[in-house]
């Protein structure tokens, strides 16, 4: 069974005397499946979902899930929260904490039989693998099993959509992506719209089948994960995405017949081959550039498809986790990924001479 889309165009607009005032404007289509809302902190994601859900009323718009009108300024309908079948789950959402698992998930389901309740919450329970912790009251379950419980509490009610803000940030990523791995599964069959908010690209990488990119309460991007985020058009939502190379640079030539141009970044003067914009010779624009998308050669490469190769100098080598990041100086301070492997490999100190490499089509050019 398929949940139909869910449609939304919402404005609203907050004034306050401490707070700069934000106007929220927005028309999104949340079909069957996971959508990310994804945007730098302020954009108004949790606005939207609030409107959404019946928490915070829009100044005027529509909200609609196939036939079933949430809200609808012009008609006059504005259903309240518990009547939108508008699941919500946040990362701080409590559980009834004198409640067993099982008590907490059966609470939505007052209307059917004893019986019934009870193979609906262990069915759910089930999927969501905390069935062993039934008995158990929030307070001896860990983070992780709480939030497995929150969810399983939401979606036993059968919602037509699924809110979720940021419901796991504050998981490890172990134990973040098992639960995703759930919530994935237990959507494969009954294709619920989700609409989930997230600041955390992993999560991206692990769940998006669609991402709406939001700033400034607009939306700046609609599309899968790849197209919107490793392609950013706007300043914030690179910074967002985590791009860590951002760099000013004027526009020098155009090569339109090769669909490139060449700029010179603003500080230093290395040139680059970026892909072809709408610019003009003397433009100032912007460029967001992968950690790691460059590579590192400790001798000059030839023969290679990649246009920038860029000499510089190692300021200083950072152990990650799983990689290294290096600090390049080739007038201009870059930041490069490498794993610890080729980091060793190539035998890098810092003070130590290298090449960048870079691919034109990792070159991004970004608007304020
Ligand atoms: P996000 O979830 O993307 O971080 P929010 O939706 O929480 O963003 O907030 C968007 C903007 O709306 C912020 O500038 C915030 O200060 C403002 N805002 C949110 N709620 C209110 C409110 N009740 N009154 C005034 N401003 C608000």
């Amino acid at each position: 069974m398929t949940t139909p889309t869910l449609v939304a165009q919402i404005r609203k607009g907050f004034r306050s005397g401490t707070l700069a005032s934000f106007a929220l404007d927005v028309e999104i289509d949340v079909p069957p499946g996971i959508t990310i809302l994804f945007g730098p902190s302020g954009a108004g994601k949790s606005t939207l979902l609030d409107c959404i859900a019946g928490l915070t009323r829009p100044d005027a718009g529509r909200i609609a899930s196939g036939d079933a009108v949430l809200f609808d300024s012009e008609a006059g309908i504005n259903l309240p929260p518990q009547r939108r079948s508008a699941a919500y789950v946040f990362q701080s959402l409590a559980l009834f904490p004198h409640l067993s698992a099982e008590d907490n998930v059966s609470y939505g389901l007052a209307q059917l039989s004893a019986a019934e309740r009870r193979a609906c919450t262990v069915e759910i329970l089930e999927s969501f693998r905390v069935a062993s912790h039934g008995r158990h009251k929030p307070g001896e379950l860990s983070g992780g099993e709480r939030q497995r419980v929150a969810l399983a509490r939401a979606l036993v009610t059968s919602p037509r959509v699924l809110l979720l803000d940021e419901p796991l940030s504050a998981l490890d990523a172990g134990v973040k992506f098992e639960i995703l791995e759930d919530l994935r599964g237990w959507n494969a069959a009954r294709r619920l719209p989700i609409l989930y908010v997230t600041h955390s690209r992993e999560e991206v990488d692990a769940l998006g089948e669609r991402v709406i990119a939001l700033d400034h309460g607009r939306v700046v991007a609609t599309g899968a994960p790849r197209e919107v985020l490793d392609a950013p058009r706007r300043l914030r939502l690179a910074q967002a995405a985590g791009f860590e190379n951002l760099l000013a640079a004027t526009v020098l030539e155009l090569r339109q017949a090769d669909g490139v141009m060449r700029v010179r970044l603003e500080t230093g003067d290395a040139e680059l081959e970026v892909p072809l914009a709408h610019a003009a010779p003397g433009d100032s624009v912007r460029l967001a550039i992968r950690a790691g998308d460059i590579l590192l050669a400790t001798e000059r490469p030839s023969g290679l498809s990649a246009r920038n190769i860029l000499p510089g100098k190692i300021l200083s080598l950072e152990p990650r986790s799983t990689f290294v990041t290096a600090r390049v100086d080739c007038g201009a301070t870059f930041a490069v990924h490498l794993t610890p492997g080729a980091c060793r490999g190539l035998e890098l100190a810092e003070g130590q001479n290298v090449w960048m490499i870079l691919k034109t089509h990792s070159c991004h050019f970004v608007q304020e």
